[in-house]
């Protein structure tokens, strides 16, 4: 579509909600209407995440108990701006969605610290995302696909999301050339991780990992040296930096064991539930342990990543159409795919 035809918007939609655990269906809704800072976005696409899989049967810290639309994956196409917007962007434009809905005027927005806001909400999350036809966003959270990414492949651009919450974490580990990182699970987050080890200059990346096939994919696109865990401990080895990138119940417990004395690790993986850790051996190693959550000043490089195809995401994605979402769901959840992306 050029970008001076007028897009004609419907009064209703379909979109993909979250009802309460386990119930998850098609509805529809009404389009929304943006708010004066808003633009409404048409959805391209929109990446299923490990995130979703957690809202699905077992809720999300975010999430308020009410019908949600899930998906904060998203590539979509400007159909309205606000009247007094001056910037760049302009209507047909296809751009990235940051998720992340920021005051800019609490404690934490004050200071940079944007994904700590104290009044934040998350399309998808806590308010209603991009498993659907439309919807609405503010305009300082948008970032342009380049005009020469083709039309084809404007999918893969819902990569920029999760890659941009790897390389947050991956800037609060700071890895340097001569430091080990270890990668603890290799699901999607763990083989972006191991790669970006690697672009940060870490000479050595290994990673543990249960799945034999998880495993040998990582071995295949070169991101890290992968080990089973009867393997690691038959030959323990330790790491500088270690990423829990699995959010498993003994994930925790295994990063205190591959980090080095003074490592670092990372705490990325998420489960809903408690888990359960040797804390003293933080004591006895001199650990820093380092949240990350979601991503903050993160997205242009992210998005130069996938752009200029800096990492081998290829074996990580799969596409699928909207209508076969269901089975979606169910591959991930097999972990017959690393990533679903749902595509209009
Ligand atoms: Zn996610
Ligand atoms: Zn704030």
């Amino acid at each position: 579509m050029s970008k001076s035809t007028p897009i004609t918007v419907p009064e209703r939609m379909r979109a993909y909600r979250l009802i309460a655990p386990n119930e998850l269906r098609w509805e529809q809704v009404p389009v929304p209407e943006p708010q004066a800072h808003e633009a409404l976005l048409r959805v391209v696409a929109c990446g299923l995440c490990g995130t979703d899989l957690h809202l699905k049967t077992r809720g999300h810290y975010y999430w308020n108990d009410q019908p949600l639309t899930l998906g904060h994956e998203i590539v979509a196409e400007i159909v309205s701006l606000p009247l007094d917007y001056t910037g760049a962007l302009q209507v047909g434009d296809c751009v990235v969605v940051d998720p992340q809905l920021v005051c800019s005027n609490c404690y934490y927005c004050r200071r940079g610290r944007l994904n700590l806001c104290d009044h934040l909400e998350h399309l998808g999350l806590s308010v209603d995302g991009g498993f659907a036809e439309y919807l609405t966003a503010p305009v300082r959270n948008l970032y342009q696909v380049p005009d020469a990414a083709p039309r084809e492949s404007l999918w893969r651009y819902a990569l920029v999301e999760p890659v941009a919450t790897c390389v947050a974490g991956m800037r609060l580990a700071n890895p340097q050339p001569h430091e080990t990182v270890a990668i603890i699970g290799l699901g999607f987050f763990g083989q972006v991780y191991a790669q970006l080890a690697r672009l940060w200059g870490a000479q050595e990346v290994f990673a543990l990992e249960l799945s034999p096939a998880r495993r040998a994919v990582a071995q295949q696109i070169g991101a890290a040296t992968p080990f089973a865990l009867d393997e690691w401990q038959a030959n323990p080895r330790h790491a500088d930096v270690v990423i829990d990138a699995a959010g498993s119940a003994d994930a925790a417990d295994w990063c205190l064991r591959v980090a080095r004395k003074a490592g670092r690790v990372v705490v990325f993986g998420y489960r809903p539930e408690p888990v359960r850790a040797d804390w003293y051996q933080i004591l006895v190693k001199e650990l820093t342990v380092i949240g990350s959550r979601s991503s903050n000043h993160a997205w242009e490089h992210a998005l130069q990543l996938v752009h200029e195809n800096r990492l081998a995401l290829n074996a990580l994605i799969a596409p699928y159409e909207f209508d076969a979402i269901e089975g979606a769901f169910a591959d991930a959840e097999a972990q017959r795919v690393f990533k679903p992306i749902l595509r209009w």
